[in-house]
């Protein structure tokens, strides 16, 4: 990404001013790309500062969404250049509770969200602050390409946008949950008490000035996907059932159609009588019944779906539970000067 001295005296007198800076990432079982994280974050925090869009260094929020490996230990001892604050979660909640967590924790003016394995550039972060400075409330990350991805999953993720677009629900394609929101998107965000949680429709839904800043998206630094099959089918279905009715409303619009089928069919079926033609008639009789058989079953499925998110809704239980929250700042003796400036931010 192309920092330049010359950026920062391009702005016009109108920006707002240079933000405090947190960074929230969401961790389960990442003891190894951790400490690449912590690379690439100091190296941000460096660019930064050198270029102006910070003038105190950064503060990183660790999320431990209940891991089982050493995760918790590496995020407590771990001293940097920068500020780490790290949130255990009781148990493992999901990604997008983790990041709910941490987003509402994190109080820098500017709140940036990303992987815990580099697969979001962070030195795209430096524009997204750009963005904000110039007026934008929230900044979305979007992949300019999925070429890291298998070909499977690039043709699932655009089936999968296509589908939600049927479906009216508004997002923007290839942008994950690396995003700047200001502090006032942020406590907007606050607001929405939902329990199902799809937070990139959700942010979406906020409004507000955004825009848009582009990146390439890089491999895992290490360790694997902590998405398996199962946990992305229910954020996909989520992505629907939490921002759609439309699909209860084709429900019934199959039901009529069914239903006028059905009327031209007893219509012939009367004909046919009047004409003498009666039919031995098994297939006409057994096919509907298995066709409709599965209709219906797919229809209360459908409406399943909904009532079972009425159901969590209503119970209102808190999104995430935090166990401890811990600050371990600036590593004084690396950076002297940094200490007094974090202890200004809180
Ligand atoms: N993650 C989490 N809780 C979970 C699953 C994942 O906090 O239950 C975190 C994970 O540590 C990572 C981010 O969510 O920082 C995205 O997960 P991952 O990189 O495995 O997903 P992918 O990029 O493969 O879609
Ligand atoms: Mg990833």
């Amino acid at each position: 990404m192309p920092y330049s001295k010359n950026d920062r005296e391009n702005l016009t007198p109108r920006e707002r001013p240079t933000p405090t800076l947190s960074i929230v990432v969401p961790c389960y079982n990442e003891e190894e790309s951790l400490p690449f994280l912590l690379e690439g974050i100091d190296k941000l925090n460096e660019n930064l500062l050198a270029t102006g869009r910070i003038e105190q260094p950064l503060t990183l929020w660790l999320v431990d969404d209940g891991s089982a490996d050493r995760t918790w230990e590496l995020i407590k001892t771990t001293t940097a250049r920068f500020e780490i604050s790290g949130i255990k979660l009781s148990r493992n909640h999901g990604h997008q509770y983790a990041l709910l967590a941490g987003l509402m924790q994190a109080d820098g003016d500017v709140i940036v969200s990303m992987d815990a394995d580099l697969q979001d550039d962070p030195n795209a972060a430096g524009e997204m602050i750009d963005h904000y400075r110039k007026g934008s409330e929230i900044v979305f990350g979007v992949r300019a390409s999925r070429t890291t991805d298998s070909a499977l999953k690039r043709k699932t993720a655009q089936g999968y946008y296509r589908l939600l677009s049927i479906l009216g629900v508004d997002l923007i394609p290839d942008h994950a949950d690396y995003r700047l929101m200001s502090r006032k998107a942020r406590d907007t965000l606050a607001s929405f008490g939902e329990s199902n949680l799809y937070l990139r429709g959700l942010v979406h839904k906020l409004g507000f000035q955004t825009s848009i800043v582009t990146y390439d998206r890089a491999e895992r630094s290490a360790g694997e996907s902590k998405y398996n099959l199962r946990r992305m089918i229910s954020l996909a279905i989520d992505g629907i059932t939490s921002f759609s009715v439309r699909p209860l409303r084709l429900i019934t619009l199959s039901g009529f159609f069914i239903a006028a089928a059905s009327f031209l069919f007893i219509a012939y079926a009367l004909v046919a009588w009047f004409m003498g033609e009666t039919i031995p008639g098994w297939a006409s009789t057994t096919l509907p019944i298995y066709f409709l058989g599965g209709a219906h079953l797919i229809a209360l499925g459908v409406i399943g779906e909904y009532i079972g998110k009425i159901y969590t809704e209503t119970k209102a239980r808190p999104r995430f539970i935090i166990d401890t929250t811990i600050h371990n700042d600036a590593n004084e003796t690396a950076k002297p000067e940094a200490a007094p400036n974090q202890k200004a931010a809180e």
